[in-house]
């Protein structure tokens, strides 16, 4: 039988590679700088402590990756907040093959494979966040995703169980999770393709960077695009046509830069970005009669903020 939560952590603070934090304030997790403070905060070191972790857990838990694609509520998450330490951050090259934790930073995941010139991982260049994350997220761009990088993903499923899955079986498709079950992605295995060439890699990957420098908001709080992009159309291109930048609510605002990005520029609160979020797709949908679907993923709301953005939102929380 699973225990209630509060049995969860007095029985498994003992566990080795596991430890609690309670009442952890989550905002400065957050690249947006939103949530409150979580019930419990669990940082993972151990495969085997994430498996007792998810086997035991029943009540509501979250993956936080690097915070980069998140739009936390600022109330307090009444669960479970985990995260994968610092033995998730290795990063393991032998011939022809990259065996990675879920917690490394893609920057350096891209950095490595361009090194040994892996093709294609210079096309990720600046996006931020885990490789865990952008598993989850499938994050990428529209010449390269995670998913066609990938050959294969372990992970650990809500009932505790590992799994492993080839690329055969991942479920590549725009920003939705590689895993084609829910739970903790662990580790993930690249395997060289043809055509790398480090010089003309780095070339491309710096190009991507100044690129980003020059249409993103990066030295803002952001969460980077708002919304996926429409089959065949670009989200940014119709807030941008709706006369929507720099549009404001609260401390939110639409990026004057990149009108899918929302900034945090005077100390907004997640229900203040929430409002714009939904003000931005009415606004586009009464212009265009489209209707926009947000890339970010929005944690702990009530239906009731959430309004008509409610089938989107991670429900329940936890439910990678
Ligand atoms: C300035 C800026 C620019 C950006 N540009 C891009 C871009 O070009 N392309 C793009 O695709 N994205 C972009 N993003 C969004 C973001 O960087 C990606 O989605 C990133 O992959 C999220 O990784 P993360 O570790 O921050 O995940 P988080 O934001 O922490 O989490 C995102 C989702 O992944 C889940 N998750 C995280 N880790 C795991 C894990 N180990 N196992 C299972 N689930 C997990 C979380 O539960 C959550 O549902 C940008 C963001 C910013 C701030």
């Amino acid at each position: 039988m699973k225990s209630g939560k509060r049995n969860l952590v007095e029985k498994l603070s003992g566990a080795e590679g596991l430890s609690f934090l309670k009442n952890f304030p989550l905002s400065s997790l957050t690249a947006i700088g939103t949530g409150g403070r979580a019930r419990y905060y669990a940082s993972v070191e151990r495969v085997s402590a994430l498996q007792k972790l998810l086997k035991e857990l029943d009540g509501p838990f979250f993956i936080l990756g690097s915070g980069t694609n998140l739009l936390l509520s600022d109330r307090d998450f009444p669960g479970v907040m985990i995260h994968l330490g610092r033995s998730f951050r290795r990063l393991r090259q032998s011939e022809g093959k990259i065996t990675c934790g879920a917690a490394v930073p893609l920057a350096r995941l891209v950095e490595r494979a361009v090194a040994a010139s892996f093709a294609g991982f210079e096309e990720l260049s600046g996006v931020p966040g885990s490789v865990g994350g952008a598993a989850a997220m499938n994050a990428g761009t529209h010449i390269k995703e995670l998913g066609d990088l990938v050959e294969s993903l372990c992970m650990v499923d809500t009932s505790g169980r590992r799994r492993f899955f080839s690329k055969g079986q991942l479920r590549p498709s725009y920003r939705s999770s590689l895993a084609p079950v829910p739970g903790v992605i662990t580790t993930l295995t690249f395997l060289r393709q043809p055509g790398g060439d480090p010089e003309r890699q780095r070339g491309r990957a710096l190009e991507l960077q100044n690129g980003r420098k020059l249409k993103h908001p990066w030295q803002e709080k952001t969460f980077g695009s708002t919304f996926k992009n429409p089959p065949g159309m670009i989200a940014a291109k119709l807030i941008d046509q709706a006369e929507l930048k720099g549009f404001r609510i609260g401390g939110a605002q639409v990026s004057p830069k990149h009108a899918n990005f929302i900034e945090n520029n005077r100390g907004a609160g997640a229900l203040d970005i929430l409002e714009l979020i939904k003000h931005v797709r009415r606004v586009v949908r009464t212009r265009f009669g489209i209707t926009l679907e947000p890339e970010v993923r929005l944690v702990g709301f009530t239906r009731e903020e959430l309004g008509e953005l409610a089938p989107y939102a991670v429900s329940p929380p936890g439910k990678v």
